[in-house]
């Protein structure tokens, strides 16, 4: 037998992919990628009444989102399916027929149990260490239902089978079943397979120590994408619930974390989520990556606002701005200025700017001034200097009519860099058309 790594992710389709579920798939994905190993997507649909196609499709698209491709599973084929458990109903039975064999079940009132071997069962957790469940008493420890009278599945069952004839060698999941493991055991046992080795990871926590909800921001993976956050930023959030590479590091690309993640350094305490350490994560992402991955990523994001752009002249505007983005999403507002003429003037910068007294004055005075100057930033801001000096005034007091009449706001990035990106026609046009516009 090889010993290859085989770890699964095992999701029930039951609502919408989950920031914890998206955890669990991350950290076999990392374990798969670190060992060489495989990493198998599993469908647990027995339970009919509560699966959705839209949840189906959820944990797909949010798989594919995050950049976790399965190595076997819907959609990838391979040797040990189909990955679906609604649709291996002959491999149930036939290890239901084998266990009845054994006599190891017995029926009760038209369901069936299986009887657990009386003892201690001892746990070696990759994560929680040591862990021992006494099992002797049927008080605590009832027998348990594995096929139901309708001659559904029970959980326990099916994931033991689909575990062993899908070669999995290590089951890392919440630790919320860290309680059903011994079950699985005693299948294990009677069923004569060596069990895989299990590790538990700790549950996710809110900042305030209460539970994750449905109703906490950032609990749907689905959120992210919506909301401008990059793919590999919650990839690398979501790999620090729980794991940290025992260094100050935080921001790391996901080739690294998958050279440095490792199943026995995953922390057995709570981990605490906050979302505010993931905008911040975002924000280092955007400022970092290559500016043509920023600009794919944003692209269709300024499409959906109907910001027509070209990649050629995105790219400089993009540069210009992404240290102030915090969100993909705050993109079209500090970027539409670029893309059209038909400049809107936030009422307030009019007010605020154009209606000082003078303002159009030192607007007028710069926009003869620029009619000559050599178009380039570290030029426009010597000469914008000047203009100032010459009529005894304040930087500022050049600086904002400036900006108001070329961008029409108040707040952007540099503004030297932002008139040297415009071009020096678009922006002596802005310049006659805000001087026409707020003339007293
Ligand atoms: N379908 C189970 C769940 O979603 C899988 C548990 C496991 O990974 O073994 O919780």
């Amino acid at each position: 037998m090889s010993d290859q790594v085989r770890v699964r992710f095992a999701p029930s389709p039951t609502g919408y992919l989950h920031v914890g579920g998206a955890r669990t798939a991350l950290f076999n994905w990392l374990y798969a990628r670190h060992t060489g190993g495989v990493f198998v997507l599993r469908i647990e649909d027995t339970d009919k009444a509560r699966n959705t196609d839209a949840a189906m499709q959820a944990i797909f698209d949010g798989m594919r989102w995050l950049g976790l491709d399965w190595d076997e599973g819907p959609h990838a084929g391979g040797e040990h399916g189909p990955y679906f458990q609604s649709q291996r109903e002959d491999v149930y039975l036939r290890y239901f027929e084998k266990l009845k064999a054994d006599g190891y079940l017995y029926e009760d009132g038209g369901a069936w149990r299986f009887k657990f071997a009386r003892k201690k069962i001892v746990m070696d957790d990759l994560v929680c260490g040591r862990v021992e469940v006494d099992m002797a008493h049927v008080e605590t420890h009832p027998d348990m239902t594995i096929r139901r009278s309708d001659g559904g599945w029970i959980f326990h069952f099916v994931n033991v089978v689909d575990d062993i004839e899908m070669r999995i060698t290590h089951v890392i999941r919440g630790d919320d079943h860290l309680s059903n493991t011994p079950k699985h055991l005693q299948l294990f046992e009677a069923l004569g397979v060596q069990p895989p080795r299990y590790g538990h990871i700790p549950l996710i926590l809110n900042p305030d120590g209460s539970k994750m909800s449905k109703r906490d921001t950032g609990s749907a993976v689905g959120w992210y994408e919506e909301n401008g956050f990059a793919p590999e930023a919650v990839t690398n959030f979501l790999s620090l619930l729980g794991w940290n590479p025992k260094t100050e590091q935080e921001v790391m690309p996901t080739a690294e974390i998958v050279s440095l993640f490792d199943v026995a350094a995953i922390h057995r305490k709570a981990a605490v989520f906050d979302i505010a350490k993931c905008e911040w994560m975002n924000q280092q992402y955007i400022i970092k990556m290559p500016v043509e991955q920023l600009a794919a990523l944003v692209e269709p994001i300024l499409a959906k606002a109907n910001i027509a752009t070209t990649r050629e002249t995105l790219l400089p505007v993009l540069v210009l701005v992404r240290e102030r983005l915090k969100r993909l999403t705050d993109a079209p507002s500090w970027v539409d200025y670029f893309f059209t003429e038909a400049v809107t003037f936030d009422p307030e910068a009019v007010e605020k700017v154009m209606r000082k007294p003078g303002a159009l004055d030192r607007l007028r005075a710069l926009d003869a001034v620029y009619r000559t100057t050599a178009w380039n930033a570290v030029e426009l801001e010597v000469a914008l200097k000047a203009a100032a000096t010459a009529a005894g005034a304040k930087v500022g007091e050049f600086v904002h009519p400036a900006r108001v009449a070329a961008t029409g706001r108040t707040v952007g990035a540099s503004l030297y860099h932002t008139l040297e990106v415009l071009g020096r026609e678009r922006v002596l046009a802005r310049f006659a058309r805000a001087l026409a516009e707020f003339a007293v």
